[in-house]
C-alpha cells in the first residue's frame, strides 16, 4: 500500500512537535500549544492553528503548553495534541502507525509511561521511547552501536543537554537551563543596560539569528533595532553590531563550556580518548547561534562537528531509531 504512513518518529519539544517519517523527513513542525475556549473550556485548535487563533482572538482562548521541561505536565491535552497531530498526517485511520518518541534522558519510568500512554491513546499502534541523547546522535549519523565513546551536545531553546554514549547506551549525561532562550535574554538585558530601551524576545531572537555571534565573525553586521525608550516610554530606535553582542553572549556561553568539561570530567578515561579523537558533536537549535563551533573547539580544544540540519536531529533519529529497536526502552 504506498504512500500510507507506518512509522513515525515524533520529537515531543517543549516548544515544537517535529514529526519525521523515515524516506519522507519532517512531516509536520509546530508549536506544542493548545488554545482552550475560555468559556466552555473545550479545545478550539492545536500547533499553529492554536497560535494563529491566540494571536487574532486573546481574549476568547486560553493558550495550554502541555509539556514542561519537556516532561508531560498535563496529560489529558497532550494526548489531545497527539490525536490531532497524528490525524492529520495518518489520513488512513484503520492502519495505526507504529510510533517512537524521544523524552529527556531525566525522566522517570512513570513519565515515559505517561508518554507511551498518551501515543496510544491518541492513535498509535504501538508506542516505544528513545532517550534524547540516543536519539540525537542517531539523527547526527552516529553509529551508536560501536563500543566506542561520542560526545553529543544539544543546545535546545530551554535546555542543553550533554551526554557521553558508548555500545547504544548513556553513559554519563547532564543537562543544564543556559540554552538558546538564554542568549535571547542576554541580548535583552545588554540592549535595556546600554541603550536603556525595552524590546520583546522575539526582537531578541530575530537579533541573535540576524547578527549575533559568540565568536568573532569574518564581517561586522549591524541592524536597526526598534524597542520603547525606558526614559520616554516612547518608540526609539539604534543601530547595534554583532561585535558588541559578542561579549554578553559568549560570557553567557560558558555555562556551556563549563557544562562540557563536567561531563568529560564524569567520562571513564577509555571513552575520554575516545571522544579526543572523535570531538564533539554539536545538535540543536542553539548550536546554529554564529561562531558556536569555534568557540567550542578553543576552549575544549577538541574538534567541535556542526550536525547538518541540527535543528530536525532528534526528530531524525527517532524516526529512525526503529532499525535500532533493541535499543529503545519498552
Ligand atoms: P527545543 O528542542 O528545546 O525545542 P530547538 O532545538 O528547536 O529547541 O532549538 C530552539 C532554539 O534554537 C531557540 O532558542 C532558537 O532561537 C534557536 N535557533 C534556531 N535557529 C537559530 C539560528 N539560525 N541561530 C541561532 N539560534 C537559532
Ligand atoms: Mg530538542
Amino acid at each position: 500500500m504506498p504512500g500510507l504512513i507506518q512509522e513515525i518518529g515524533i520529537d515531543l519539544g517543549t516548544t515544537s512537535v517535529l514529526v519525521y517519517v523515515p524516506d519522507k523527513g519532517v512531516v509536520l513542525r509546530e508549536p506544542s500549544l493548545v488554545a482552550i475556549d475560555a468559556g466552555n473550556k473545550k479545545i478550539r485548535a492545536v500547533g499553529d492553528a492554536a497560535q494563529s487563533l491566540l494571536s487574532k482572538t486573546p481574549g476568547e482562548v486560553i493558550a495550554i503548553r502541555p509539556l514542561k521541561d519537556g516532561v508531560i505536565s498535563d496529560y489529558f491535552t497532550t494526548e489531545k495534541m497527539l490525536r490531532n497531530f497524528l490525524l492529520r498526517i495518518c489520513k488512513n485511520k484503520i492502519l495505526k502507525p507504529r510510533v517512537v518518541i524521544c523524552v529527556p534522558s531525566s525522566v522517570t519510568e512513570v513519565e515515559k509511561r505517561a508518554v507511551v500512554e498518551a501515543a496510544e491513546a491518541a492513535g498509535a499502534r504501538q508506542a516505544l521511547v528513545i532517550e534524547e541523547p540516543l536519539a540525537a546522535a542517531i539523527g547526527a549519523g552516529i553509529d551508536i552501536t560501536r563500543p566506542v565513546g561520542s560526545l553529543v551536545v544539544d543546545i535546545g531553546g530551554g535546555t542543553t543537554d550533554t551526554a557521553v554514549i558508548s555500545f547504544g547506551g548513556i553513559v554519563v549525561s547532564n543537562s543544564i537551563k543556559t540554552a538558546g532562550n538564554s542568549f535571547d535574554e542576554a541580548i535583552v538585558r545588554y540592549i535595556r543596560d546600554k541603550y536603556g530601551i525595552a524590546i520583546g524576545e522575539r526582537t531578541a531572537e530575530n537579533i541573535k539569528i540576524n547578527i549575533g555571534c559568540v565568536f568573532p565573525r569574518d564581517e561586522e553586521l549591524s541592524m536597526d533595532v526598534l524597542g520603547r525608550s525606558l526614559v520616554s516610554g516612547l518608540p526609539k530606535t539604534v543601530n547595534v553590531t554583532s561585535s558588541e553582542l559578542l561579549s554578553p553572549l559568549a560570557e553567557c556561553f560558558t555555562d556551556i563550556i563549563d557544562a562540557v568539561q563536567v561531563t568529560l570530567s564524569q567520562t571513564p578515561p577509555e571513552l575520554v580518548s575516545d571522544i579526543s579523537t572523535s570531538g564533539i558533536m554539536l545538535t540543536g537549535g542553539g548550536s546554529l547561534i554564529s561562531g558556536c563551533e569555534k568557540l567550542l573547539q578553543r576552549e575544549t580544544g577538541l574538534s567541535v562537528t556542526l550536525a547538518e540540519d541540527a535543528v530536525a536531529c532528534v526528530a531524525k533519529g527517532t524516526g529512525l531509531a526503529l532499525s535500532v529497536t533493541e535499543y529503545i526502552n519498552r
